[in-house]
C-alpha cells in the first residue's frame, strides 16, 4: 500500500476486530504504517444487513481497502437452532459490502470466511481447492452457504469488474473480547465461562458432546497478524486457510484439560453425551500459507490460552455473555 489508505475493518468490535485493532496499535511488523487510517466499525455505526446504512457508511469513509469481519457468528448450538437466520443475514450483510466495495472503487477486500464451510464428507487435509466440493456438515449449513457465496462473488467481481477481492478461511477463533455466552457462543469461551461458574458456585463442571471432536485453534491476535499480511501481500482471489499445523489439532476432552488447568478448577467434570458434537473434524492443510509467510511464529496454544482466560478474568463484570 502507499499513498493515504483508508482501511475500513467491519465488525471492528468483535474478537478478530479487537485483535486486529490490539495488533495495529501494538504490533512492530504488522502494526500501522505511515499514511494508514485505521476504521474499525460496530453494528452502532449502521446495520450493514441493510443496503442504505451500507452506502452512507461508504459515503462517509470512502474506504481504500476492506477486511470484512462482520457476521451473525456462533457456535454450534447458536446455528443449529437458527440456520435461516445465520443464512440469510450473512448473505446480505457479505452482498451489501462488496457491491458497495464495487461502486466505490475500494482497491482491495479481504473477507473472512471459515473452515466448517468444507464439506463434510471428504478427505485431510482439507485444502483451499475443495471449498465447493460437496454439502457442508448439516449443523451449519446456512451460515456455511452464505459464506461460500463470498467466494463466487469474489470470482464473479474480478472477472466482470475486475476487483480485487479476496477471502480468508481461519480455523475456529478464541482469545480476549470473545463472546462468552453460555449457549451462543464457540467452544472456548463458553467452556471458560461455564467452568468459572462452577467453581465459583461449586457446582460441576459439564462440557457438551463426547470429547472426541477435532478442532484447530488459531489466537486471534495472530490471526489478526495474518489478516494484516493478507491485506499487504496476498495476490490471489481464491481463498487462503489461516491455520495453525495440522499436528496442533486437539479434541475437546484435551481442549477442557487445557482450560481446567488454565483456570485453576479443582472441582468434578464431565461431559453431557445427550449434547451434540457438531462435525467431527475439519482439519486444515496450512501449507499455501506457509510457502507464502515460511517465517510466520504461531503463539503456543498454552500461551494464548493462559492470556484469553486473564483477559476474561480481568473483564468479568463487562464481558458478552
Ligand atoms: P464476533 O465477535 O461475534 O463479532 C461480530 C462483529 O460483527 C461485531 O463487531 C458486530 O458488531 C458485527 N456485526 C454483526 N452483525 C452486524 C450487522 N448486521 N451490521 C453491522 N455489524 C454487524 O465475531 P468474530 O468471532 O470476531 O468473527 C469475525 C469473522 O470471523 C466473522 O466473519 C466470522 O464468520 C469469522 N470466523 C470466526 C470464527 C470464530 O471462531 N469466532 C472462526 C472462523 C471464522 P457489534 O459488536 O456492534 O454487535
Ligand atoms: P464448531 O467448530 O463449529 O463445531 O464450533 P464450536 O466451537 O461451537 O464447538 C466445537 C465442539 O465443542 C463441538 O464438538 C461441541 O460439542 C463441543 N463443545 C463442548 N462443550 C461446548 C460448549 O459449551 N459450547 C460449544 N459451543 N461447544 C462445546
Amino acid at each position: 500500500m502507499s499513498e493515504k489508505s483508508v482501511i475500513l475493518v467491519t465488525g471492528g468490535t468483535g474478537l478478530v476486530g479487537k485483535a486486529i485493532q490490539w495488533v495495529v496499535e501494538n504490533d512492530s511488523t504488522y502494526g500501522k504504517r505511515e499514511g494508514e487510517e485505521w476504521v474499525y466499525l460496530s453494528s452502532k455505526d449502521g446495520n450493514l444487513i441493510d443496503p442504505a446504512a451500507t452506502k452512507a457508511i461508504f459515503e462517509k469513509y470512502r474506504p481504500t481497502h476492506i477486511i470484512h469481519l462482520a457476521a451473525k457468528v456462533g457456535g454450534l448450538f447458536g446455528n443449529m437452532a437458527a440456520n435461516l437466520d445465520y443464512f440469510r443475514d450473512n448473505l446480505l450483510i457479505n452482498d451489501n459490502i462488496l457491491h458497495h466495495a464495487k461502486e466505490f472503487g475500494v482497491k482491495k477486500v479481504v473477507s473472512c470466511l471459515s473452515t466448517c464451510i468444507f464439506p463434510d464428507k471428504t478427505t485431510y487435509p482439507i485444502d483451499e481447492t475443495m471449498v465447493h466440493l460437496g454439502p457442508p456438515h448439516d449443523s451449519n449449513y446456512g451460515y456455511s452457504h452464505s459464506k461460500r457465496m463470498v467466494d463466487v462473488m469474489n470470482r464473479a467481481y474480478h472477472d466482470q469488474y475486475g476487483c480485487n477481492f479476496t477471502s480468508v478461511i481461519p480455523t475456529n477463533v478464541f482469545g480476549p473480547h470473545d463472546n462468552f455466552h453460555l449457549v451462543n457462543s464457540h467452544v472456548i469461551p463458553g467452556l471458560i465461562h461455564k467452568c468459572y461458574l462452577a467453581q465459583q458456585n461449586g457446582t460441576p463442571f459439564i462440557m457438551a458432546g463426547t470429547g472426541r471432536p477435532l478442532r484447530q485453534f488459531i489466537y486471534s491476535r495472530d490471526l489478526a497478524k495474518l489478516f494484516i499480511w493478507t491485506l499487504r501481500e496476498y495476490k490471489e482471489i481464491t481463498p487462503l486457510i489461516l491455520s495453525v499445523p495440522e499436528e496442533e489439532e486437539v479434541s475437546i476432552k484435551q481442549l477442557g484439560d487445557a482450560i481446567v488447568k488454565a483456570m485453576g478448577y479443582t472441582g468434578e467434570y464431565r461431559f453431557d453425551t445427550s449434547k451434540a458434537d457438531g462435525q467431527y473434524k475439519k482439519t486444515a492443510s496450512n501449507k499455501k500459507l506457509m510457502s507464502l509467510n515460511p517465517d510466520f511464529k504461531f503463539t503456543p496454544f498454552e500461551v494464548a490460552l493462559n492470556e484469553t482466560v486473564e483477559w476474561f478474568k480481568e473483564n468479568v463484570d463487562s464481558i458478552r455473555k
